[in-house]
Formats: C-alpha cells, structure tokens, sequence
C-alpha cells in the first residue's frame, strides 16, 4: 500500500477537507498514476451532499482524471512509466457479460465498479477518487491522452465529453441533420461542439437570453429561448435529435414536440422522474423515441479523445487550486462557471 494525499467529505455538511488514505498495491494489470488534473462535475457535489442517498464517507470525488504513469504491472502491455493517460467515471466491471464484450463496460450486467464511493470487486476496499495526488487502476480502465490535447482541458472529456459524444455516435448524427442540444453547461457546450464536428446542424436551447452570444461563439448555428412561446412554436417539428442535457425536473413536453416524426430525445443529465407527466401522445403520434445514454464504453472513451485531438476540440475549462472547493462548488450551484472548473493537482503539494 502506498500512502495517498486528496481531499475527502466526511459527512454531508463537512464540505471538502484535507485526507490522508491508502491506495492499494499494484497488481499484475495495474496501472499507478500521478495525477496532473481532475475535473470537478456536478455528480460530485451530488456525493458530497449525499443527494441520492448513496454516499459511504469519508468520500473523496473526481472522475475526471487526467494523469502521468508511474508505474506498471506485469501483465501491462498497453502502457508505459511516463505516458499521460486519463481515467473517467469507472475502474472496472465483470469484464465477461455481453455488455463488458462488447465494450459497453458502463452498462455491465452486475454493474460497474465506479470511480469513487464504490467497492473495489477482489479486495472490496473503497474507490476513491480523482481529487488525490495518485491512483491505482487496472490498465483496461486507462486511456491514452493524445499529444496534442492540453492535458488540463481534456479532464473533463472524461465525463462531460463522453456523455455527450456516445448518444450522437450511437444514433449516427451526421450532416444533414438538425440536433437541438438543451441546456448549456458543462454538458451542453460539448455536446454543441460535437454535433458540430459530425456535420450536424445545432441549436441551443437555453432559458435565458443572456446565453445567446455565448451559444453562437461555442458554435450553435441557431439559438431558441426556451421560455419564449412564440419561439418555441416556431422550432416545432423541426429536429432529428434533442440532446436533453439539464440535469434537473423540466417539461419535456415542448421539447419532444419540436421533434420530426421518428425524431429523438436523448435524456443524459435526468436521473429522477419526470415531472410534469409526459404526454404519451407526443410520442405515438409521430413515432418519436425517449432514449436515455450512460457516459460511455472504454474503446468509445478512448474515440472520443482521439476525435477531440482530430477536430481539436477541448472542453471550456477555469482551473482551480484545491483549496478553493468548497467555493468551486458554491459557483457551479449557481452555473457560475464556464464551463468546467479542473482542479491542479499541483496545488495539493502545498498543503
Ligand atoms: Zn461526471
Ligand atoms: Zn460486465
């Protein structure tokens, strides 16, 4: 075992402090990792607060890692001392089912190990995160960063990027297609820029006008006021796909009517019900889809690194000093930030 420097919550009113923790020793199919950057996404406040009901403290967040390799186990054969890798939402699954051979390890059938506040599957010690100076994590979880991506922005690729990119792949956007993207954070503003880079034509919704300079320079070609009725009115039947990426309750009614026939909805920020009902009838009478999509497999994690190189793409990132958490998480509750704070993990030596 080798001693671990991060920060930890350590109930859900404690907010982010110093911790000192363990990390297991390598094992044969491990990679151990220095970490440069971690992203700081919206699921970790989640955890901190214990939002879900689920959070096992001490927790220590961040699955948006972005590190140097350290060193390697024996049957390493992808990875070498010294090669900048990355490390997303998940650090293993049963590796068998035919979701894991498909490499759809993110919908495993007895569910994937991940990143923190989880059971690690042979030791059953607990994950933990990305908000530490090292991590430990079986080569098949690890993803090689291209050269030219800015490690710092590519952190949040991990998650941000990745949830996005999967639903747009695996529904083959393409030119000639019209994709709304709904909200614009962290999700929102990858989600425009992929859409974008496969050929499609984007339009944000947004609720405030406020957005609408910023919707054209991260590269909508269109931008509709959610709010605006008329407008809403105007965008109906209009879209192929709608890339629902507002992480809280809302109406989907209006969204799922601006929808062609076959057209549809793409929900990847929505883990609670949906409030106000659904009108089924929305659906049934023009065959509209309500899909759902979970970040994404690891030969589709590493694809959406190497197409942001190919397109060079990066995510809108501030960079943050760990002590200032807390704080961090006090501005993303409001949407104060644009649009992805990454935590250096340099700052941490200070302490
Ligand atoms: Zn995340
Ligand atoms: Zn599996």
């Amino acid at each position: 075992m080798s001693n671990a420097k991060g920060y930890a919550a350590h109930s859900n009113t404690s907010g982010l402090a110093p911790f000192s923790f363990d990390r297991r020793e390598p094992r044969p199919d491990d990679v151990s990792i220095e970490i440069d950057y971690c992203g700081v996404c919206h699921t970790d406040i989640h955890f901190v607060q214990n939002d879900w009901g689920v959070t096992n403290y001490p927790v220590v967040p961040g699955h948006e890692i972005i590190g140097r390799v350290t060193a390697v186990g024996s049957d390493v054969t992808g990875f070498k001392v010294g090669d900048v890798v990355g490390v997303g939402c998940m650090v293993d699954s049963c590796r068998s089912c035919s979701a894991c051979e498909a490499g759809l390890e993110q919908y495993c059938l007895e569910g994937m190990t991940s990143t923190y506040n989880d059971e690690d599957r042979h030791d059953h010690s607990v994950t933990y995160g990305g908000y530490s100076d090292k991590v430990v994590v079986s080569e098949r979880f690890v993803v090689k960063v291209p050269e030219k991506l800015d490690p710092s922005s590519a952190a949040p690729i991990l998650c941000a990027g990745i949830t996005t990119y999967s639903p747009l792949r695996h529904y083959g956007v393409k030119a000639g297609h019209k994709v709304g993207v709904i909200g614009m954070g962290g999700l929102g503003h990858m989600g425009v820029k992929f859409a974008k880079a496969l050929g499609a034509e984007v339009t944000i919704f947004t609720r405030s006008e406020s957005k609408v300079a910023e919707a054209k320079k991260q590269g909508a070609d269109h931008v509709v006021i959610s709010t605006d009725e008329e407008q809403m009115a105007a965008a109906a039947e209009h879209y192929d796909f709608m890339l629902d990426t507002v992480p809280v309750q809302h109406d989907l009614n209006p969204y799922l009517n601006c929808l062609k026939f076959d057209g549809i909805h793409i929900i990847v920020g929505l883990l609670e019900p949906v409030d106000p009902a659904l009108e089924a009838g929305n659906l049934v009478f023009k065959r509209r889809v309500l899909a759902g999509s979970l970040i994404g497999g690891m030969p589709e994690t590493q694809e959406v690194l190497d197409f942001c190189a190919e397109h060079d793409i990066t995510c809108d990132v501030e960079m943050l000093d760990i002590q200032n958490i807390n704080g961090a998480y006090e501005r993303m509750k409001k949407g104060d930030v644009k649009y992805r704070f990454v935590i250096d993990m340099q700052s941490l030596k200070a302490n």
